[in-house]
């Protein structure tokens, strides 16, 4: 026994140590530092001897894993493979930072640190993830291959995230979106990003994903068709010309499809740029630039199909802030599909593919500073710097740091800047100087005045007017959009609000002493929900500004009021009410001692059952009803809302504070009815309110909470409220409704207001 598992032990060693050869072999960056790797190697083999993943691999496998994406995919050297080996070392095992100081160096050394630090935060029962991200970023802007393993590490997790429990594959499936894509993206590392975009997709709405899958599946010999009419004439034209050049055809990425589909709330059928093609080519050497010689192809392209004017995209002459270059343009297919057709050359289409690492390698003597990214990094160092101890603001604004696109501003002088889609003249201000942005009154734009609050176009050139005795104001924080505006105006303020807390915190505790009442977390916790303000620090802001009254406090104090409303919904069984607002009486007490927090069942999913037993509130943000993908987010005092998988406020709690989302399930719901609103459109005529009010209230016996319908112009749209016990309900409601003569559209909302 004992001898065949050590045969069993040594024979999976084997292959990991030929998984290493095999990566060095094919990665000729990696050869310099031949030794240092398989350094590594042996001593995290060692390290994690015996260990082994869920899925019954041995450990060694994973940061092998890492390293072959940080090596081949993503395209880094030596010292990022040495670290990705090393990555779970220090934590896992018990190997510390000074033994891989001394064996590997300070700059592995610290690669790691970043890397440990982070995940042994992101494991504690940590309230915020977004204070570890935080500290990603600070080991990030030390040294950004710390993200760039931690990408490749994430990736692999994703791609074997099967052997995670549920509720932890949404929670990292959600983080991945929100964080880890843009940053893929951000950096210019498309493939990871789009990978990273996928596989979210796949775990959060796994229906939802296979039946995109199964779609393109069933499509693929017209795709193919349709490519081959568009590809063998340009084939023809570039082979005439004797370019060497390859031509790739693929259908755009789940993710995109799907997102598409939601933003147009369109469906599969209905989007027509399916099919993205791709020329990469070797510049010839004829005397014309990169440039000039992707326009040359172009011509070739749009003399052979007619291209679409609107949808030209021209990346060669300005390319985009993470280092992007191409030349996009969309033509018509003589089957009268639309098909993107993008033009790069080899390098481009590295640094697209591979972003800041191949960017690096062909921008080897650029000064640190000149570049986008390094302006980028630049521009987070700053974030950090002045960032305020709310982390979860914080977050938000780093999130403002990764557009998706951008758009072109031109100063006075004709200078060019990137801003992200959105910015405000405002913002544009900022980005040109602090003091300018501090100062600015107004803006002209193209020659005519414009307030600050403008939304800028592509292509506008801007001059900022400013007048010394200008201010920042609070309301500038409305239409500031860009990072770099927030957090400069957010500068200002925190000095100003700093003095009105404390300010507001004397005149509360001499108010209390007065009033002979000690403060507590619980008079605390009363006093911010009468006033709906979300903490202790704001309420004292809100005091000292004199925006709320201390008189007004009066109610909340313990001897004036015994009792507390709670707003709730219970669940229970066989309730005929069928949705019944529990009135939750929180018998108030004035002792100081915090009322326990309820447990969390952290590890099993919650089934939501007619049966349950436990209160769940339905989230105001999204109203999901039994049959959507769900989650369970648990508030601090123990009671559950329940989220839609996709509703943004759920995606950002996931990926900040993880650790209080629990996975949930519906099952058999025909008990209980829940709210839902559907909009209704079509062309109007006599009767026809009544009629789709006959069918969902007598054919579909579903109750109606509320009708609401306007007609204009012979057209009519409306809303309608409806108690509703599931998704597959409501599928046949809308479908009985849409075959009504007249009736154009039904669709639910995304929220029932
Ligand atoms: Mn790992």
């Amino acid at each position: 026994m004992i001898d065949s598992s050590i045969n069993i032990l040594e024979e999976e060693e084997g292959v990991a140590r030929k998984r290493i050869n095999d990566l060095i072999e094919e990665c000729p960056q990696l050869q310099k530092g031949e030794a240092l790797i398989r350094k590594a190697f042996e001593l995290a083999n060692e390290a994690h001897r015996g260990m082994r993943r869920k899925s019954g691999e041995l450990y060694i496998f994973h940061p092998i894993a890492v390293s072959r994406i940080v090596a081949s995919e993503i395209g880094l050297g030596p010292t990022s493979v040495t670290a990705a080996l090393l990555h779970d070392v220090v934590e896992d095992t018990n190997i510390n930072l000074t033994d891989l100081e001394s064996l590997f160096g300070p700059k592995v050394a610290n690669i790691v640190d970043g890397l440990t630090k982070l995940d042994s935060v992101l494991d504690q029962n940590a309230s915020l993830q977004a204070e570890n991200f935080r500290k990603l970023l600070v080991s990030m802007i030390e040294d950004v291959r710390v993200i760039l393993v931690k990408l490749a590490d994430r990736l692999h997790n994703m791609r074997t995230l099967d052997s995670m429990p549920e509720h932890k594959q949404y929670r990292i499936a959600a983080e991945t979106l929100y964080i880890y894509a843009p940053i893929a993206h951000r950096l210019g590392l498309f493939a990871v990003k789009t990978e990273l975009e996928d596989l979210s997709l796949k775990y959060e709405h796994p229906q939802v994903y296979n039946r995109l899958q199964e779609k393109l599946k069933t499509n693929e010999a017209d795709y193919q068709t349709i490519i081959d009419s568009v590809a063998l004439p340009i084939q023809e034209q570039l082979d005439k010309r004797g370019l060497k050049y390859t031509i790739k055809a693929r259908p755009k990425s789940i993710y995109s499809i799907w997102r598409k589909m939601q933003a147009k709330n369109i469906p599969f059928e209905e989007i027509y740029d399916i099919l993205a093609m791709r020329i990469v080519f070797e510049p010839t050497d004829n005397g014309l630039d990169e440039k000039t010689q992707c326009w040359g192809i172009y011509t070739v392209i749009t003399s052979l199909f007619r291209p679409n004017p609107d949808r030209l995209r021209d990346w060669v002459s300005i390319p985009k802030a993470n280092g992007y270059e191409a030349l996009h343009t969309t033509i018509m297919s003589p089957s009268g599909r639309w098909v993107e057709v993008q033009i790069r050359t080899n390098r481009m289409d590295e640094i697209a593919e591979r972003g800041y690492a191949a960017h690096w390698k062909y921008k080897d003597e650029e000064p640190a500073g000149e570049n986008e990214i390094d302006k980028w990094i630049a521009s987070i160092r700053h974030m950090l710097e002045n960032a305020d101890s709310n982390s979860f603001e914080f977050f938000d604004e780093f999130k403002l740091n990764l557009f998706a696109s951008e758009i072109m501003i031109f100063t006075p002088k004709g200078e060019l800047k990137n801003m992200p889609v959105g910015s405000t003249a405002l913002d544009f201000a900022f980005e040109i100087h602090s003091n300018l942005g501090y100062h600015c009154i107004g803006a002209k734009i193209n020659y005519k005045l414009e307030p600050l609050s403008h939304e800028l176009k592509s292509g506008d050139q801007v001059e900022i007017i400013t007048s010394e005795k200008q201010q920042p104001k609070y309301e500038w924080l409305a239409f500031a959009t860009t990072a770099k505006a927030k957090t400069k105006l957010r500068e200002v303020f925190r000095a100003e609000r700093k003095e009105a807390v404390a300010k507001g915190e004397n005149l509360l505790n001499e108010y209390l002493q007065e009033k002979k009442v000690t403060i507590n977390a619980r008079l605390i916790k009363r006093m911010l929900d009468n006033y709906h303000i979300s903490n202790k620090e704001e309420l004292l802001y809100q005091i000292g500004k004199g925006a709320v009254n201390l008189d007004n406090l009066e109610k909340v104090l313990p001897q004036k009021s015994p009792n507390k409303w709670m707003k709730m919904w219970k669940l229970s069984f066989g309730s005929k009410e069928n949705i019944e607002r529990e009135d939750v009486d929180d018998d108030y007490e004035d002792d100081s001692s915090d009322p326990a927090p309820a447990p969390m069942p952290k590890d099993k999913n919650i089934v939501l059952s007619d049966e349950a037993t436990q209160s769940y509130a339905i989230a105001s943000c999204c109203t999901p009803i039994p049959g959507d993908d769900v989650v369970a987010y648990v508030e601090e005092n123990g009671t559950m809302t329940l989220h839609a998988r996709q509703c943004p406020q759920a995606i950002k709690l996931m990926s900040s504070m993880g650790n209080r989302i629990v996975a949930a399930q519906w099952v058999s719901h025909k008990v209980l009815s829940y709210l839902v609103a559907i909009d209704i459109e079509g062309i109007d005529r006599q009767g026809i309110v009544s009629e789709i009010t006959k069918i969902i209230s007598f054919e579909q016996n579903v109750k109606i909470r509320s009708v609401h319908f306007e007609a204009q112009d012979g057209v009519f749209n409306g809303t309608i409220i409806l108690y509703i016990h599931n998704t597959d309900d409501l599928q046949t409601l809308i479908k009985k409704v849409i075959k009504v003569n007249g009736v154009e559209s039904v669709k639910r909302k995304d929220k029932v207001e």
